[in-house]
């Protein structure tokens, strides 16, 4: 029986399961469909309940992985086959193309800086945030390599000026290219890392169990509601979150994506689609403390900004959660127990009208902001049905992976050998994923 574990995502969930189960000789395969790990937290501001910077705690851990002889990275690398055998697992993994020699890219960046196409970066969504053509997932990725976009390789960029002169040659079929200029950049370094005709790699690997670590997704809410994709004022917590984080598009200023002024009145809407047909119908159990968080860091940036918390049930369920939730209302935010119903722009100002009924008076309001929040949830990872047929288990009616038993078998599956923790399980904090991390890392290195 091979002695090896895969752990499927590279989350904070997946880094601490790798990491426990590595400690105790266990050689881990940690794999993640993206170009580096880090997953969710690697896009976050601070944490709540302790304000933590995220990326100054998760990165550690990050390069503890990369330099954990006992633990290979798979990234950019999806799970196609597995067959279960009487000695654990049988896997067919495939790494797709990220068109650098890794062995080659030392990341010193020359590649980026020589790319002229900037497009928007998937880390930030509407509030502005681009990246180049040939990038680096994000400054603490890991692995710390350039990753090429596919659009540029087969030549549908060319138009946009990413590479010079006038070739029509298929760069798959191509090994000398001399017009990219990422390609150029990167001979002048001495390195030669841009593969443009690189191709996927299968990999087959035998483990004795597998761990699924693949999040969660935060929910986008349908066009139009409160004025989302409507008006450029209204964006979502994790939008906000990208505005607060001075890794983030804006370096850290709190500022309006309609004239990139600083927003001195914002509101929050907790629970934001709930309920309605195409919004999440569940509590994500979260969303109330990252508002907290993001009220308390906006007044931190700037104490006289505004800040208003639209809600109808407080969830503060872990530990110091209660605390934190009192620091914000001693840090000035305003709490109002709510059902905001209506949102609409006002055209000059391009401020954000909302209405709601108080649901403490039972009064209709309507109040003006500069910028609104909408907290819409934690959903499944989009990729979990894939998953769950390819590793034959069972998903519940919300698309996260069923527990067996959550009281009898927590984070077992119906498959003996495959285990769950973090996200994969439904919404969740990072704490929690945590722990839930080093009980399946036990439970899959004491397999049998
Ligand atoms: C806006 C926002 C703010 C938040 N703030 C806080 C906070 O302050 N404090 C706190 O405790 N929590 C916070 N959270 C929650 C926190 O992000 C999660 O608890 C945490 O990220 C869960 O970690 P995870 O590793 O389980 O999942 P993720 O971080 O989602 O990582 C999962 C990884 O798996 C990969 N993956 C997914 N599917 C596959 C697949 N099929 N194959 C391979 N790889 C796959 C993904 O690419 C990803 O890298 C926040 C969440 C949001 C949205």
């Amino acid at each position: 029986m091979s002695d090896s574990i895969l752990v499927i995502g590279g989350g904070i969930a997946g880094i601490n399961c790798a990491l426990n189960a590595a400690r105790y000789g266990t050689k881990v395969y940690l794999m993640d469909d993206t170009p580096s790990i880090g997953g969710m937290m690697a896009r976050l501001d601070k944490t709540f309940p302790t304000n933590d910077c995220s990326i100054c705690i998760e990165a550690p851990q990050m390069y503890e992985v990369d330099n954990e002889s006992n633990i290979e990275i798979l990234t950019n690398t999806e799970v196609r086959k597995v067959k279960k055998t009487a000695a654990g697992f049988e896997v067919r993994l495939i790494k797709k193309a990220k068109f650098i020699d890794e062995e080659k890219c030392t990341g010193c960046g020359a590649c980026i800086e020589a790319c002229p196409v900037s497009i928007p970066d998937e880390m930030d969504g509407k509030i502005g945030g681009t990246r180049k053509l040939i990038y680096m997932a994000f400054p603490q990725a890991v692995p710390n390599k350039a990753v090429l976009d596919p659009e540029c390789r087969y030549g549908r960029m060319r138009e946009n000026g990413s590479c010079v002169g006038g070739c029509v040659v298929d760069c798959s079929q191509c090994r000398e290219c001399p017009i990219a200029l990422c390609v150029k950049a990167c001979q002048k370094e001495g390195k030669d890392a841009v593969r443009l005709w690189q191709a996927n790699q299968n990999l087959n690997i035998d483990v004795k169990s597998i761990v699924v670590a693949s999040g969660i997704l935060s929910a986008e809410p349908p066009d139009g509601l409160y004025g989302y994709n409507q008006y450029a004022n209204v964006i979502t917590n994790l939008q906000f979150e990208r505005l607060m984080n001075a890794g983030g598009p804006t370096a850290g200023q709190i500022i309006r994506p309609s004239d990139q002024k600083h927003a001195k009145k914002i509101g929050w809407i907790q629970c934001a689609g709930r309920g309605l047909t195409k919004g999440v119908p569940y509590c994500s159990k979260v969303c109330c403390m990252i508002a907290a968080k993001q009220v308390i860091i906006t007044k931190e940036h700037d104490s006289s900004v505004e800040t208003t918390i639209f809600y109808n049930d407080l969830k503060a369920y872990g530990k110091g959660f209660w605390g934190f939730y009192q620091k914000a209302v001693e840090n000035g935010v305003r709490y109002v127990r709510a059902r905001p119903y209506d949102a609409f722009e006002d055209p000059e100002t391009r401020n954000i009208k909302i209405r709601y009924e108080d649901l403490d008076t039972g009064n209709l309001a309507e109040e003006e902001f500069e910028m609104l929040v909408l907290s819409t949830g934690l959903i499944a990872s989009d990729r979990n049905e894939r998953l769950a047929k390819v590793l034959n288990i069972e998903l519940d009616e919300l698309g996260f992976f069923r527990e067996k038993s959550p009281m009898l078998a927590p984070l077992e599956t119906n498959v003996e050998g495959i285990y769950l923790c973090g996200g994969a399980t439904g919404p969740i904090d990072i704490s929690e994923s945590v722990v839930q991390a080093c009980a399946a890392s036990m439970k899959a290195i004491l397999t049998a």
